[in-house]
């Protein structure tokens, strides 16, 4: 049986793990910390199609859209293909959403443009001040917390998958007897093919290999409110995600206005994933600059709050929990980067704001190199 590293315990790595070991791989996976605390579990869980740039990037989404349907299916992962409402607060707005719905991929991704009345009739917590919205289809959620280690309980039943938390990747080297990677105490681990998942870990013995690579990392300020008192069907954004989303850059976003002031200083956009128990992860802000600040502010969760009463037509939730995150960005036309660095020895990163929705598909396209 042919033997594959997973170096890296995050999203990427552990798919790299699952499409590894249905394929019949021995795969060992390595993670530095004693559980992973990174992107992964800080994110909001979505899968996110809607948004997805057309041509490859769409289809690649489509394709982990589909693959994390069937993993949802045998891992406890709290998967659900609840779809997406993205909020059109005023007419232009509105005006906005209906061009994206006709859009030539709208079918693909599942689009279908619902007024306040019909958006009402699907979300009856709605019952704010809004225009309508865009329903998406075919986007989805898991739940951030339950991922991982659901994941890990599921690659429990391939025999030859083992789990080695709390090592940590120092060297990495090949040789005619295949790829070694070995830690500070030099315990050391070899195998024909190995992925280097480490996310947005670019320095160390990874710097080298990603010397030339277009990436930077991105910092989100992020929050969840308490229980909302009622069950959301579908998750929730607003029409500033319309911005940043390149799915819509053709679209006539002069109509969108100007952006308000803390949500341009703060780079953001509502979005919203309702958690099995009722809470609501919102957010996000988005800083490039490095080094970053690592304060939490204040004025962006006002903005969202505000976003949201409007939205809703009450006071929301009050928030509960704080934290941040940091992932790992392409910023070339790359999707995401692959770079082989010996023989079967591949570093996957960059997968972005978008790298928990095409994890699978990644992982597919690294593992579709490797033979038996
Ligand atoms: C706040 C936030 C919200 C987001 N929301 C979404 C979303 O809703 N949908 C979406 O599609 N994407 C989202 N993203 C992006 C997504 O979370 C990331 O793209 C994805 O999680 C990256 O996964 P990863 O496995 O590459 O990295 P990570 O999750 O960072 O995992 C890398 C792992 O490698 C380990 N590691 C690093 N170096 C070593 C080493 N030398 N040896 C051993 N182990 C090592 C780390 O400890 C870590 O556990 C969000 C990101 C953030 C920060």
């Amino acid at each position: 049986m042919k033997r594959v590293l997973i170096v890296g315990g995050g999203i990427i790595g552990t798919m790299h793990a699952i499409l590894a070991a249905e394929k019949g791989f021995a795969v060992t996976h390595l993670e530095r910390d004693m559980k992973p605390q990174s992107a992964s579990v800080r994110n909001f869980g979505l899968i996110w199609v809607s948004g997805r740039r057309a041509g490859g990037e769409l289809d690649l989404a489509l394709r982990a859209r589909s693959l994390w349907a069937t993993i949802g299916s045998c891992a406890e992962i709290g998967f659900r293909a609840n779809g997406s409402l993205t909020i059109a607060q005023s007419e232009n707005e509105y005006t906005v959403i209906q061009e994206a719905a006709s859009m030539p991929d709208a079918q693909k991704r599942g689009f279908r443009i619902l007024n306040r009345i019909q958006t009402l009739a699907l979300e009856p917590e709605l019952a704010g001040n809004y225009a309508g919205s865009l329903q998406c289809t075919t986007d989805a959620a898991v739940e951030p917390a339950l991922l991982l280690g659901g994941l890990r309980e599921y690659l429990k039943s391939f025999p030859e998958y083992t789990w080695i938390p709390e090592f940590e990747v120092v060297d990495f080297y090949h040789d005619e007897n295949g790829n070694h990677v070995s830690d500070i105490s030099g315990r050391r681990y070899s195998a024909e093919y190995i992925a280097l998942c480490a996310g947005a870990a670019h320095k160390g013995f990874i710097e080298s290999f990603l010397e030339k690579a277009p990436l930077r990392k991105v910092r989100l300020q992020m929050a969840s409110t308490a229980p909302l008192g009622a069950t959301l069907s579908h998750s929730l954004a607003d029409a500033d995600s319309l911005r940043y989303y390149p799915a819509f850059k053709d679209l006539s976003l002069a109509l969108l206005g100007a952006q308000s002031e803390i949500a341009t200083q703060f780079k953001m956009q509502l979005l919203l994933v309702q958690r099995l128990d009722g809470s609501m992860t919102i957010g996000d802000t988005h800083e490039y600059i490095e080094p970053f600040t690592h304060e939490i502010d204040e004025a962006p969760y006002d903005h969202l709050r505000g976003v949201m009463n409007n939205i809703f037509g009450r006071e929301v939730p009050r928030i509960e929990k704080r934290w941040d995150g940091v992932y790992s960005q392409s910023t070339s036309e790359e999707i995401y980067i692959r770079r082989e660095i010996a023989p079967g020895a591949h570093i996957v990163t960059g997968g972005g704001g978008r790298g928990n929705t095409l994890a699978p598909a990644i992982a597919e396209e690294t593992v579709e190199q490797w033979s038996l």
